[in-house]
Formats: C-alpha cells, sequence, structure tokens
C-alpha cells in the first residue's frame, strides 16, 4: 500500500493539497489530487524536489509535467518502461541482423549442396548402372528436387518474417519517438533533451556545448487577450519556427509551457548567440492573425539566455546559467539575447 495514513493525518494532508493546487492554477482533477497529496506526505522527496523546482519556474505545473511526474514518482512507470522499451529495440536490433545473416548463409549452403548434387547425378547417368542404380538414381533426383522446393518456400516464410518484424520494429521506433515529443508543438520533449546532453558528455567529453534557453514574453497577458487557443496556435508556430531554423546539431525541445531550450552540441557561445538572435528577429516579426475572427495580432517576441560548457557540467547547472541569463534579458526590457557570464 502506498498510502496508510489514518483519516486525521490524510485530512491534514488534504487541507494542504487543495489550497496549493488552487493558488498555482492547477486543475484539482484526480490525478494532481494524488500528486500534491503524496508531496505533502514527504514520501518521495525527489518528486518534491522537482515539483519546488517546477513551481518555482513556472509558477504552476503543466500537465504534461504533473502526469510525468505521477507515472515517474507515484506509478513508477516511466523511466523502466522507458528502459524497457530501449533494451527492446537493442534486442530486437540484434535479432533481425543474426536472421538476415542466417538466412543468407542457410540460402547460400543449400544452393551449393544441390548444385553439387546435381553434377553428381549428371555424372552418374553416363554410367553403366543397372536398373536398381537408375531407380536410387530417380529417387535421389526427386529428393533433391523436393529439397529444392522445401529451401524456395523457407526463403518465402523467412522474407516474410523478416518484413514482420521490420514492421514491429518501426512500430517500436514510433513508440519511441511518440514518448520523447511534445504533442503540441511536435517538438522533443524533456526527457530527449536530458538523455540527448548525458549521451553527448559520455561520448564526446572534450566538445564545448552550448544552451540556449527561450522563453516568450509577457504570454500571459497574450492568453489573456486572445484567449488561450491563440496562445496555444502560437506555440504551434514557435515550434515550427525553431524546426526550420534549427538544423543538427542544434536540438530544439519545448521544455515546458511558454519555455524552449536548444542544446547546441560542439557549438561555441559566439555562435549560439547568434542562432538565438536570428530566431530572436525572425519571430518578432511574424505578423499573426486570428484566422476565425481574420484580426491582425502584434508579433509575439521572446527573451533569450545564452550559456557555455566547456568542461563536464550537470545539465542543471548548465540550465540555471541560461536561466540566470535570460532573466537578465527580460530585466533589461525583453525581446533580447544575453549571454551567461
Ligand atoms: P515573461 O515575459 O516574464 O515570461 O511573462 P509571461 O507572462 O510569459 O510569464 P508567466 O510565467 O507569468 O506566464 C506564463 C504563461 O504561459 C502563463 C501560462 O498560461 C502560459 N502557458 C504555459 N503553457 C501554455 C500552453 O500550453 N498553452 C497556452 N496557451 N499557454 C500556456
Ligand atoms: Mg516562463
Ligand atoms: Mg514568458
Amino acid at each position: 500500500m502506498i498510502f496508510t495514513e489514518d483519516a486525521n493525518t490524510a485530512a491534514a494532508f488534504l487541507r494542504k493539497a487543495v489550497p496549493k493546487m488552487i493558488e498555482h492554477n492547477i486543475v484539482p482533477n484526480p490525478f494532481n489530487f494524488t500528486l500534491w497529496y503524496s508531496y505533502y506526505t514527504e514520501r518521495f522527496p525527489e518528486l518534491n524536489r522537482e515539483l519546488d523546482y517546477i513551481l518555482d519556474r513556472f509558477k504552476t505545473c503543466p500537465p504534461e509535467m504533473s502526469e510525468t511526474l505521477l507515472l515517474k514518482y507515484i506509478i513508477k512507470k516511466d523511466d523502466t518502461e522507458h528502459k524497457d522499451r530501449d533494451a527492446f529495440q537493442i534486442a530486437i536490433d540484434a535479432l533481425l541482423e543474426d536472421l538476415s545473416e542466417n538466412i543468407g548463409q542457410a540460402a547460400a549452403q543449400s544452393n551449393i549442396y544441390l548444385s553439387a548434387l546435381g553434377d553428381n547425378v549428371a555424372g552418374l547417368s553416363d554410367a553403366n548402372l543397372d536398373e536398381n542404380h537408375v531407380q536410387i538414381l530417380g529417387e535421389l533426383t526427386e529428393n533433391a528436387n523436393s529439397l529444392c522446393q522445401l529451401n524456395d518456400a523457407l526463403q518465402v516464410k523467412m522474407s516474410s518474417a523478416q518484413t514482420e518484424i521490420e514492421s514491429l520494429k518501426k512500430q517500436l521506433q514510433e513508440s519511441v519517438e511518440e514518448a520523447n515529443t511534445d504533442a503540441l508543438t511536435g517538438l522533443s520533449n524533456r526527457r530527449l533533451f536530458e538523455s540527448v546532453y548525458q549521451k553527448f558528455v559520455e561520448e564526446e567529453a572534450e566538445l564545448e556545448i552550448s544552451l540556449i534557453m527561450m522563453d516568450i514574453d509577457k504570454f500571459k497577458v497574450f492568453n489573456d487577450t486572445h484567449g488561450h487557443l491563440m496562445g496555444d496556435q502560437v506555440l504551434k508556430l514557435v515550434g515550427k519556427l525553431l524546426k526550420a531554423e534549427c538544423k543538427k546539431p542544434i536540438i530544439p525541445v519545448r521544455f515546458g509551457g511558454e519555455e524552449f531550450a536548444l542544446l547546441c552540441l560542439g557549438v561555441n557561445v559566439q555562435e549560439a548567440k547568434e542562432v538565438a538572435e536570428k530566431l530572436r528577429a525572425r519571430l518578432s516579426s511574424i505578423a499573426l492573425s486570428n484566422k476565425r475572427t481574420g484580426e491582425k495580432i502584434s508579433p509575439v517576441t521572446a527573451s533569450f539566455g545564452v550559456a557555455f560548457s566547456k568542461d563536464i557540467e550537470l545539465l542543471p547547472e548548465l540550465i540555471d546559467r541560461a536561466d540566470k541569463a535570460l532573466y537578465q534579458a527580460k530585466e533589461n526590457g525583453r525581446n533580447r539575447v544575453q549571454v551567461a557570464a
């Protein structure tokens, strides 16, 4: 059992959880309630740390983050599921490679054997053979032909199995991609961001990494003025812009809410600053309109914080420095790029 509190203790947690959810505009649905009830039980210290961080950062807990945290800390499904899936992917890759190799080898060997048998039979037919031998030879040829047909049938079966495995592999790949993708913008999400950073640090330790944090300016006012649906359209537009403008080795992700992060692998701070500046200028020049009403809307702008990490650094530290620069960009008037000191 996860929750063992008696009625009085549970009621005390409830009295804390509900106002907290209301204060931070968190929909009081059963998922969120479980999350915030758990927060007050202090049973999952890591969960509390992450929730504190998210509230501090976003002033709310966006729904997609609530769900991730619930799965990760309370249902304890998230990571193991992803790890299982990754392991399954590797296993299926190896199996497929093995299978292709074996099919190829088996087919080649049986073809060699069949052609040698054919030659032998042809050689013998010139010799002086009695009736008994002729009959044995006939049977041998017949068996060889059957083997040949069996071999053909086996190859057809094997190749259809191979097609099926390929299609399963594709489905698996799609589900991995879905888990790494933010549904609204189609960009990658934080999960991918963290794993790409980790992999890069492990494999290319000597290379530099820059991080750009991007935050839409006054987005709350935008939502209040034009509605949440228009706000969602803007987030989609930003997703499109980032996809179009950022090519490898720059990986854009939706960090959460109206914040985006661009991981620039092997890119120095000057180049990263130029990327940010280009994005800033592009976004602030896109005129918007409400398709439904035809109303013209001024462009939205964003502020950018750029930080650079040459030595191996923990991701949260790099994020923190980029965040501070972003904060500075906001302080200095928004719609600008600031590089971390
Ligand atoms: P600042 O310039 O200081 O960043 O101001 P801001 O209003 O952008 O910042 P604040 O953190 O006060 O508000 C963020 C807003 O972003 C509030 C929230 O409703 C909105 N937001 C976050 N996620 C989404 C989303 O998925 N869709 C929409 N439409 N709005 C979102
Ligand atoms: Mg923000
Ligand atoms: Mg903002």
